[in-house]
Order: C-alpha cells, then structure tokens, then sequence
C-alpha cells in the first residue's frame, strides 16, 4: 500500500483535483498495437461510438486513481492488470526511477546512461535500512540479503535474469560493489590497506593468506572501466575485496563479446558467491560458470566480435606477441577477419592493461598468465591452418610452418597432431585402420579443437581465479549472486535456446514454489484459512518433458540416446522424440504430453513453456551434444610436453601403463589394447547441463532468495525510450506478470490495522468509539460498516486482506468525502 506522505498541501490539491477529474470518468487502458496500451474511458457501453475506438469490452483494463501513480511496488497497485504494470512502470522511468518492486522481484529498467546512483553516499543511504525506507534500488536488495544473512545465519542467494544487454551483468556488479564496500566498514580493522598486506591473515580462519597472492604486484593500483574503479579509488578495500572485484574484468575478457544486442555481452551464465565470515568480513568468493558459448571463436555473424581477450591480445604488448609467434594484425587472422573487429567507445589496448592489471590483482603468476594467452594464440594459429584436398578427396596441409606454430605453442609433435586432424586411427572391429579425412571433415575437426581448447582454458581459469579467492569455512555464510541468461524465443530456436529456457523454467518453478512458501507462510501467520495454490507445480510437466530419466525419457535422455546409436541423424532423433509424445493414446500418459507438438514443416518441436510455446529446430543438436573432440586428437593433447595444455586434457590421458610390449604405453597409435579412459571424461552437454543444473538448484534451495528481473527499454540501446510491446514481453517471459497474476488469487492488497484504519475511518463515522480500541476489532466494526462483501477481504490478526480493486473503491469513496 502507498503509505500516504506528508505532502505540501499543494501537492494536496493537486492530487485532490486529478483524483477529482478521474472521478468524473470511467477511465480503462485500450489495448494497442504500437504502444501497448492508451489511456481511455468508457463512453458509452453499448451501441453508437461514434468516431471512437470500438473496443469489446473484455479488452480493457480498469485503470488505477492517480494516487497510485509511480507507485513504488507494482503488488500495491489495486488493480492489477497488465496495462497498469507496464504503465507505472513507464511513468518511473520516465523520471528517472530505473528501479521499482513488483512484491518479491526488483525490476531494473536498463538506462543506457550513466546515472548518479551509485556513489558511496547512496551506498551509505542503503546501509542499515529496510526496503520501505528507501527508493527501490538494487542496493536495497543487496543490504536485504547482508542483513537477512547475518540475523538469520542463513545463506542468500539473488537471482538476476533478463535478455541479453537488459543489465544482469551490470546489476551483478552492483551487489558485489555494495558487499564489498559494506563489508569493509563491517571491520575497519580489516581494511587491508596495502602497507598491510604482508602481515594479513584471513579473518576466521586464521590461516595466513597464501604468499602468491600477495606479491607485489598485487599492489598495483591498474583499474579497469569496471566496478574496480571507483572503489578502489577509495583506496580502503582490502587486498582480498579488490581481487574479488578484478576478478570480474578477467571473466569479461574471456567470456564476453560483442553482440548486436549488446556491447559487452557476457557469453556465459555465473553463480558467484561471496562468502562472510561470522564478523561480517569477506572471507572469500567463488565462481560456477554455466554454458560457455564457445562456438564463437570460430564462427559468429558478421556484426559481431569474438571474445574480447583475442582483440585485446592483438591490441597489447610486441614482445609477448612475437613469443606467441603473432606476428600480424587482426586482418591477418582467419578466425578474427570475418567479422566486427572493434567496439564503439572502447579502447582494446586500454582494456589489455586492465586485463593484466586484474590477473596481477587476482595472482596469477607471469607464466600462469602466459599460459592464458598461448592457448589463445594456439587458437587464431589453428584457424590459419590452410587445408586442402587431394584428387581422391583426402584432406592435406600444404604449408607445415601453420601446424608447427600450433604444435610449438601447443607442446605437441608435428606429426601427430597431423595425423590426428588429416587421417586419424579408429577401431574397425579389432583392428586400428587410419582413415584419411575429406577437407571438410578436417575443418570441422580443427574447429572443434579451438572450442574444446577454448572451453577447456576458460574452466581452468575460473578454476584458478577460484583457488585464488575461496577460503572455505564451516562458519562462514555465503551471499550468491545469479547472472544468468533469460528465457530466449527466437525465430529459430536451437539446442542452446532449450537448454537456456529449461533452466529458466527450472529458476521460475523455483521462484513459483518460494512465492507459494511465503503467502501461505504469511496467511497461516495471520491465522487466515487460505488454501494458497502451489503453482510450482504447474510448471514440473514442462520440466519432465525436458529433464526426465529412467521409465519416461525425457528430450535430453533422448538426445543423449540417440548419441550412441551408430547410424543417428537429426532427423531419427526428432522422430524418435514424436514417437515418444504423439504416440496413441493407449500409451501411459507421459506428464508433459499436453506441452509437446511437433512441429509440421522443418524438423523440430514446440514446447508449451510458462512463458510461451517455443518452437525448437532440431538441425546439429547431436554433434552440440557430443564431446566435439576426436580421440586421436585429445590423446595427442593429453601426453603434451606442456604442463598446462596436459593439464586441460588430463581426463583422456592414458591410464597409467600397464606394459603392453615395446611401443606400448608411450605411443598413443599403438595402444589401442588399453585405452582405458579415466572415468568421467566424457559427458554429453546434456548430462553435464543437468548437473550443474541440480547443483545450483540445491545450492539455491539452501538459501534465501531474492529476485531481481531486468528489462531492456528498447531495442537500439537508447537512453530514455520504452518500447512498451518489447517490455511487456519481457515481463511475461520473466515471471512478473505471472508474479502477479499468481497473487492476485490470493488477497495482494494488505494493510496493518492502524494503516487501514487511519486511511480510511472517515468512511465510517461514528462507528469507532472514542479512546482505545483493539484494531482487529475496529477493522472487523469498520468493514461491516462498508458493507464489503466477505470475499474480498480476510482479517488477520494484524493486518486487513483485500482482493484487487477494493482499495481502489474505498479510495474514490474518500476522495468523494474530501
Ligand atoms: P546483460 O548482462 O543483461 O546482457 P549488461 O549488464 O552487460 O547486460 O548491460 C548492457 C549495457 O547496458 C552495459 O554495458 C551498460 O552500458 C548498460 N547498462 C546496464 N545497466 C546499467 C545501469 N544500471 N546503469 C547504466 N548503464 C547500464
Ligand atoms: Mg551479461
């Protein structure tokens, strides 16, 4: 509810004199193709309209009296239609209000401008307040989270989703930059400035902090553009805040790219948790990253960028360029040539030495850094390599100096690496037979290096970046925050798309689920009979058709089955998944039948999500389910004379020799009677998906969270603009406006009985005594009073429940009074 403010009393009158005019019609929002929705009002309910708009009258929608206008969280709205969603929201953002509640979600308006939200001095005016104490801010979120962590000792968890460039990642950056800087006050005594450094120890656990990250590098003060900048500007975060905040450019480099949605846009989905020990001070922080788009080094559309480390790389420093033998420019690489080669307004030299700033900050050693980057060039090598065929089709390399740069960089022999790309060994029954591959086979394979290579340093960066940062303690509690893509419709929708939309309707289930624990927890509270209904239960059949095993396959077992089959194809394994959904009707029921349809005209299917019906082609997805990698190729990788290239393909190495004759175990072509692989090495991407999924999802299970939902305006990444058919998409595809309707079955408006009765006992004169009375007692006079029927409202044992709209009648009542 709009707590009434204190207002000038010509605020007063102004808001008396709307409130008058709105009275005086029947105002309604008409549905509308360009804008959504206009503001109009009934003139006339039948019959003759002149030259009005016709509109039947199940499309309107009752608009809300103007004291709710810009209302601070949408559940307070008493009617709540779509159109006054999306309208409140307009109007704040029209004045600047990029930030505004909608009951459990924060939803967060990208700007597309640099706003004055973020200083230390807003970051002091969150600090120890609750949520209605301040405008709706993501800081809000994060001190709720810090507080409800340290009261309840109970971890948190801030889920972000939204479409790409709609300001997840930047949000992201926010709640950390608050963590860090609240943290920090927390323990002035912790402020590890500097000239401290040598003499820390990590609070808690009394370990003294590992001397590699506190060499002298780590001092230096490069910033990125980044959230580091203006924080450790303030020079009074401690050695382990700045890592954790530089920690971040370096996932950046790696993992984002430019994209025509989005400048900067994050190629991967992250779960960083930042852990606190019992004081209040950050005792560490960790990394999960979900679907790595790897496909990107080699191919993406020409508007485009690859990662930003690969520009980055080309932008930075000679002589580690002539040690990665790079001795062009970007034009002179196969795999960068192609398409957009730089950023509107940013500088990849200037980003360069942020990036080696941060990996300094972080503690990554000069040859651990060297590492990073030779696998990186290793990668724009590959992709020079020149393929070509012989007359019998059989592929060749002509020029040996591009594999032997490959092979230098990569700590593997020439010839191997040769023979395993142009004609590498496969099992023929019992026997080893070479099989020469066709030019494009070859390719396909070199590329599928570059992605696995790519992937495989990513992990192993994230991996370090982890060991660097994570101080575990059993008495520490964590705070986790999710940046991860949103549910995705495109024209054409692939594997990456389904595995996106089920985790999203996995985090929707979830939020369904706590939504449902908290309105019954609040009803049985207020001693309210109130059978809540548990919508997370509506979204498990989706999620079954997606996810199940064992007596009923689900689309991912399927496409996992399909894998093994000798003779698949895309096409067998959509007809199989047909066979399993649109089978007879004498079949057992598979629960999420009613969501499957195959598609009628390419080979596909549609699943009926919360969000929408989604239209899925189903061309590549067994080679994207696959591990890309031909084993001849990983072998060679795995015995590498490099520790770190060995390193990322250890999992195919060769068990350990059991002697098998001369020539055994040391040559992989030779081998083949014991090629037992370590256990484990090879996982569709479903089953790791599904993996990584149901661990975050116990993670997030444990946790208390909150639900932060961003939008992009529009789609020209302009300031100022709302594209209001674009958000309204939005808001149906991100859960808000089924937030909404899931509240509004249950009683959304409520009050505390001295608000309800304050507000509104000039409606009932007379009716509360004079002196004291319980409140409970004058609500139950009052209501009785009004004559409210006793559908619409439930009175607890400390607030008043309506059904939406009631408030909106008992307000023109008062108004008509006033
Ligand atoms: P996402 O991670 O959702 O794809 P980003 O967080 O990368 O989107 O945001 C895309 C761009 O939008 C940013 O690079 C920045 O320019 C702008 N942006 C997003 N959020 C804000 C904000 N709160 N204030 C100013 N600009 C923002
Ligand atoms: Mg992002």
């Amino acid at each position: 509810m709009p707590a009434p403010r204190p207002s000038e009393s010509a605020e007063a009158a102004r808001a008396a004199a709307q409130q008058a005019e709105f009275n005086e019609k029947k105002w309604v929002w008409v549905p509308d193709e360009k804008d959504g929705y206009l503001a109009g009002w009934v003139s006339k309910e039948e019959g003759d309209f002149g030259e009005f708009r016709t509109v039947p009258l199940y499309a309107l929608s009752k608009m809300n009296p103007p004291k709710f206008d810009r209302v601070e969280d949408i559940a307070d709205l008493t009617f709540l239609n779509e159109a006054s969603v999306v309208n409140n929201l307009r109007l704040r953002f029209g004045s600047g209000a990029i930030y505004t509640y909608s009951g459990l979600f924060l939803v967060a308006i990208n700007p597309y401008q640099t706003l004055p939200l973020y200083s230390d001095a807003i970051i002091q005016q969150y600090r120890n307040k609750r949520r209605d104490e301040n405008p709706p801010h993501i800081f809000a979120v994060a001190e709720r989270a810090w507080v409800n962590m340290g009261e309840e000792r109970e971890n948190q968890s801030i889920l972000i989703t939204g479409e790409s460039g709609a300001g997840k990642t930047e949000s992201t950056k926010k709640v950390i930059q608050y963590l860090a800087a609240i943290a920090t006050d927390v323990h002035p005594s912790h402020s590890r400035s500097p000239t401290i450094v040598s003499t820390t120890t990590m609070p808690n656990s009394g370990l003294p902090r590992s001397d590699s990250f506190r060499r002298g590098h780590a001092l230096s003060s490069s910033v990125s553009s980044g959230i580091g900048s203006h924080l450790t500007a303030r020079g009074r975060l401690g050695l382990l805040e700045r890592q954790i905040l530089q920690a971040n450019p370096i996932l950046e480099a790696f993992g984002n790219a430019q994209t025509q949605r989005n400048n900067n846009s994050s190629r991967f989905g992250k779960f960083v948790r930042i852990t606190f020990a019992p004081d209040g001070s950050i005792a560490g922080a960790n990394i999960d990253w979900y679907l790595l788009e790897k496909s990107r080094v080699v191919f993406r559309s020409e508007a485009e960028r690859s990662f930003h480390v690969f520009y980055q790389l080309m932008a930075g420093s000679g002589a580690l360029k002539e040690s990665l033998l790079l001795g062009g420019g970007i034009e002179d690489y196969e795999y960068l040539n192609k398409s957009r080669r730089e950023v509107d307004g940013v500088d990849d030299k200037e980003e360069w030495s942020a990036l080696k700033g941060a990996l300094d900050t972080v503690g990554f050693t000069p040859a651990e850094q060297f590492d990073l980057f030779r696998i990186v060039a290793a990668i724009l090598h590959i992709g020079n390599i020149t393929i070509t065929s012989t007359r019998a089709d059989d592929a060749v390399m002509p020029d040996p100096s591009q594999a032997e740069r490959v092979c230098h960089l990569l700590g593997i022999p020439v010839p191997e690496f040769t023979r395993a790309v142009l004609r590498p060994r496969t099992l023929a029954g019992r026997e080893w037979v070479s099989q020469a591959r066709t030019k494009q086979q070859a390719i396909v394979e070199l590329g599928a290096l570059c992605k696995t290579l790519y992937e495989k340093s990513f992990g192993a960066l994230v991996d370090k970046i982890n060991l660097a940062l994570d101080r575990p303690s059993s008495k520490s509690t964590f705070i986790g925050v999710l940046d991860i893509a949103g549910f995705e419709i495109f024209e054409i929708n692939a594997y990456e798309q389904l595995l996106i939309n089920y985790t999203n309707e996995k985090l929707q289930q979830f939020f369904n689920h706590h939504m449902f624990v908290l309105e019954q927890e609040e009803y049985a509270r207020e001693g309210i009979k109130w059978e809540y209904v548990n919508f997370g239960l509506d979204l498990q059949p989706t999620i079954d058709l997606i996810e199940a095993s064992g007596s009923v396959i689900g689309i991912l077992s399927c496409l996992d089955e399909e894998c093994i089959m000798p003779r698949a194809t895309d096409l067998t394994f959509t007809n199989k998944l047909h066979g399993l959904w649109v089978g007879q009707d004498t079949e057992p029921r598979h629960p999420g039948r009613d969501k499957y349809e195959p598609t009628r005209f390419d080979q596909g299917f549609i699943i009926q999500h919360y969000a929408a019906k989604v239209e899925y082609r189903t061309d590549g997805w067994l080679e994207k389910n696959k591990d890309p990698l031909n084993d001849n190729l990983t072998r060679v990788l795995a015995a590498s004379s490099d520790r770190y290239v060995a390193s990322l393909f250890a999992e195919y190495a060769e068990a350990p020799a059991t002697p098998v004759g001369p020539g055994g175990a040391g040559n992989i072509f030779t081998a083949g009677k014991k090629r037992a692989m370590k256990k484990g090495a090879f996982r569709t991407v479903a089953q790791r998906h599904k993996e990584q999924l149901s661990s975050l999802m116990s993670q997030l299970q444990a946790t208390q969270p909150h639900f932060v939902r961003c939008i992009v305006p529009n789609s020209n990444k302009k300031p100022g603009r709302v594209d209001i058919p674009l958000v309204l998409d939005q808001l149906r595809c991100n859960g808000v406006l089924e937030g909404i309707r899931i509240a509004r079955l249950g009683y959304p408006n409520r009050l505390p009985f001295v608000e309800f009765r304050q507000r509104y006992e000039v409606l009932t004169p007379g009716i509360i005594p004079r002196g004291y009375m319980d409140g409970r007692e004058a609500c139950r006079r009052m209501v009785k009073s009004l004559e409210l029927d006793e559908a619409i409202y439930k009175i607890g044992t400390s607030k008043i429940f309506f059904k939406a709209g009631v408030l909106a009648e008992l307000e023109e009542r008062r108004d008509m009074l006033l």
